[in-house]
């Protein structure tokens, strides 16, 4: 599968699932206003628009800068809605208003909406209805993933697989992290991608005692763990994948991070499947770096649903509640951090189906280059 050749994906049928479940949510009518949620309903990709999804019909309202993009989209797309240009903020809220003003009950994106929207949608956009907070109702349709966005996701992994095979290489010139970073990027974005997924983490010796260390101007060295956590993105879908390599043997501790952070991945991996609880998978991770005495070291949980964002539902956590289904796209990616030492993380984005895990992120993890 090449960036060039993604199936086309059935866009306009997304309103309909999400109209399903304004009974639940006691709404009438949805305003989307998180943008991830807005390109899911509708195949834009522009940074401004708003969409109020009602029982029958949708209004879309952007500004001028995607008059033209916005109907090329929608139109691609199928999707019904009426487009609506107004490049104020007044503007908007009229249109808005007057098609609201049959709903009695207008949900809002809690997590998407500002304090200030919130009062402002209150007073003056929707004065007459009552504004319902309500929790993921798009982002939980987004779980699923059908086979167009599954396309999207293997695609993207795909580049970043052949991106790392190219660069691992030249970890060997001592190269700073930095240069690394950048020379994932360059390889993912020639081969097709349109950016990386989120900040690349190139963490050398010490500094991989840090999840999230930010690619520095530290030279790699030989004998010492190289986390690099990256991904890219294919037309809007990200992938996400940690590989931990030295260039020559590390010693035993960071041997032994090694194996036990390999052990704990693939006990996790082979967990996930339709009906599998999330804690469970965290568990099976857990269990095994527990067992070696490194259970305070694993510092984060272990993995997250990935889509149209780089962390999406559902959260892979000891504290989770979700249930895995066949569709879901999570990662799996435990760690050991120690500082002074260094880090070691795995982590593969994986398909959830009844019966296991599909790997999409398919670079080998040895360990040593
Ligand atoms: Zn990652
Ligand atoms: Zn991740």
């Amino acid at each position: 599968m090449t960036v060039t050749q993604l199936p086309l994906m059935d866009v306009a049928g997304r309103a309909g699932r999400l109209r399903d479940r304004f009974g639940s949510a006691t709404i009438d009518a949805l305003l989307v206003t998180r943008l991830p949620n807005v390109r899911y309903l509708t195949g834009f990709t522009g940074s401004a628009a708003i969409v109020l999804v009602g029982p029958h019909d949708m209004v879309f309202v952007t500004d001028g800068r995607y008059a033209e993009q916005a109907v090329d989209q929608l139109g691609a797309a199928d999707v019904p809605a009426r487009i609506e240009v107004r490049t104020s903020q007044a503007g908007q809220r009229d249109v808005m208003r007057d098609a609201a003003v049959a709903y009695r009950r207008l949900g809002l994106e809690a997590h998407g909406v500002t304090w200030a929207q919130q009062r402002a949608f209150a007073a003056d956009w929707f004065a007459g209805a009552e504004l319902v907070a309500t929790e993921h109702l798009v982002e939980d349709l987004r779980r699923v993933k059908d086979p167009a966005e599954v396309a999207r996701i293997q695609a993207a992994c795909a580049i970043a697989d052949d991106a790392l095979g190219v660069v691992a290489p030249r970890l060997a010139g001592r190269p700073t992290e930095r240069d690394v970073a950048l020379w994932l990027e360059l390889e993912m974005r020639d081969r097709g991608a349109t950016g990386t997924s989120f900040d690349t983490i190139v963490a050398s010796g010490p500094n991989g005692a840090k999840p999230h260390a930010r690619p520095s101007s530290r030279p790699i060295e030989t004998r010492e763990p190289v986390v690099i956590d990256f991904g890219c993105l294919v037309d809007g879908y990200c992938s996400d994948m940690t590989r931990t390599l030295s260039v020559g043997d590390p010693g035993p501790e960071v041997r032994r991070m090694f194996d036990v952070v390999r052990d704990a991945q693939q006990s996790g991996r082979r967990v996930v499947k339709a009906s599998a609880d999330c804690a469970a998978v965290d568990k099976a991770c857990r269990d095994v770096i527990e067992a070696a005495g490194w259970g305070d070291a694993f510092v984060h949980g272990t993995g997250h649903g990935v889509g149209l964002e780089i962390h999406e539902a559902p959260r892979v956590a000891a504290t989770a509640r979700d249930t895995l289904a066949s569709g879901y796209v999570v990662t799996v990616e435990p760690g050991v951090y120690l500082r002074g030492t260094g880090g070691v993380r795995i982590e593969d984005t994986v398909v959830v189906t009844d019966d296991g895990a599909e790997v999409l992120t398919r670079f080998p993890k040895d360990f040593l280059l």
